[in-house]
């Protein structure tokens, strides 16, 4: 199929809720998606910060063509080998001793909100509030939409479900006075990835550990997106040293394949007796294969390390484009290889100038170019971006 079928009968047949740029991949390599027609894009997105092995990897691609040859799905009712395996690594990985394997981000979050919720009422019936952020984002199903801070995804789908509340990310004053008895967790993005790329401070953190403990309420992070590796530690939390009691991830731990999931610690592990939650393809064969392959990848390559290294090698050359073009960009943040260039104005012209150039990047919060390659990339590839960006800025 050319690219002119593939979007036509995409568009055709599929809900038009996605606004897609008009470019038909077939296949990757590295940091490379190839379109129907040949040509070559370097990819600064990532499947959205997903694709943290790239495409094609080796590994992976063995780990899942095996899997796929063996055993492909097995109720939770059983046990696998592969869960075991992958379960054991997601529990060092993460430092947390429990963990629960869902498909996606939200339903992530949802079984962490279930597990506080659960966790505040059994103490006491009015222990069911829930506090997050503004400009958070923790997904599109209807409870991880009540914690989303932006009233931009959750407009038309009222009623939503009740007990969420809002404060401003950073702002621990607010939290103070919000906080009562009657909250049973508050979810936070250690660094926030839609709302623009927003790292939270070490102070800003320790201060809602501190009122989580007072008000015996369960701090959560959504590492969905800033977990993996992402920020130059296995998990965000760690590059803070902040521990939360309930932790998500999604996005990069399959490395492509959908796998989400949290993790809470030996203390919160009976919180939900055998029945009260579960998933049937959670924690699937394959999933825990794509999780095994990944995961013990980024060990053996000592990617957190890595990701440290080409963050500030990143860093420091957007710094050098935001120098050149102080009319054009605001401010250049983020951790490891979760950044963000955020532009005095709308940003998507500087998308589009990208992609004609064959560099894939996108913007979030209208004006924050979000950079989030595969962990793998390389100087090269970010010298190769960068020269991209720098004719788009300059045309911006
Ligand atoms: C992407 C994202 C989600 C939602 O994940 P899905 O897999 O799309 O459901 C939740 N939280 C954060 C922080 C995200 O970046």
């Amino acid at each position: 199929m050319d690219s002119k079928t593939i979007i036509a009968e995409t568009d055709k047949y599929y809900l038009p809720v996605f606004s897609r740029y008009k470019v038909a991949f077939t296949h990757g390599k590295g940091c490379y998606l190839y379109d129907a027609e040949g040509k070559a894009y370097l990819d600064f997105l990532g499947g959205i910060a997903v694709n943290a092995l790239g495409y094609a990897h080796p590994v992976l691609v063995k780990a899942l063509s095996e899997q796929a040859a063996k055993l492909t799905h097995c109720s939770n009712i059983f046990y696998t080998d592969i869960q075991a395996k992958a379960v054991k690594l997601v529990s060092e990985v993460t430092g947390f001793d429990r963990v629960f394997f869902a498909n996606s981000g939200a339903e992530a979050n949802e079984g962490a909100m279930k597990l506080a919720r659960k966790f505040g009422v059994s103490q006491d019936p009015c222990k069911y509030k829930i506090i997050s952020a503004e400009e958070s984002f923790h997904g599109r199903t209807f409870d991880t939409l009540a914690a989303t801070g932006h009233e931009h995804y959750r407009v038309g789908y009222g009623p939503l479900p009740a007990g969420h509340e809002f404060v401003n990310y950073g702002d621990l004053k607010e939290l103070e006075e919000t906080m009562d008895d009657e909250v049973c967790a508050v979810l936070l993005e250690p660094i926030q990835g839609e709302g623009g790329v927003h790292p939270a401070t070490k102070e800003y953190l320790q201060g809602v550990r501190a009122l989580c403990d007072k008000y015996h309420a369960l701090l959560i992070y959504d590492e969905v997106q800033c977990g993996v590796c992402r920020s130059g530690k296995w998990f965000a939390y760690m590059l803070y040293g902040v521990k939360p009691d309930v932790m998500t991830f999604a996005k990069g731990i399959g490395g492509g394949f959908p796998v989400g999931g949290f993790c809470v610690d030996e203390k919160y592990a009976h919180v939900f007796a055998p029945g009260d939650h579960g998933s049937t393809f959670g924690g699937n064969a394959i999933a825990c294969a794509a999780v095994f392959a990944t995961l013990s990848t980024l060990k053996s390559e000592n990617m957190a390390d890595k990701v440290v290294a080409k963050g500030r090698y990143f860093k420091a050359q957007l710094q050098k484009l935001a120098a050149k073009y102080p009319d054009k960009v605001k401010e250049v943040r983020g951790e490891g290889l979760l950044l963000g260039m955020d532009l005095k104005k709308k940003g998507g012209q500087v998308v589009t100038a990208c992609l004609d150039k064959g560099l894939i990047v996108n913007c979030t919060a209208d004006t924050v170019i979000r950079l989030v390659p595969p962990l793998i990339v390389t100087e090269k590839e970010i010298d190769e971006a960068v020269a991209i960006l720098d004719q788009a800025l300059a045309k911006f």
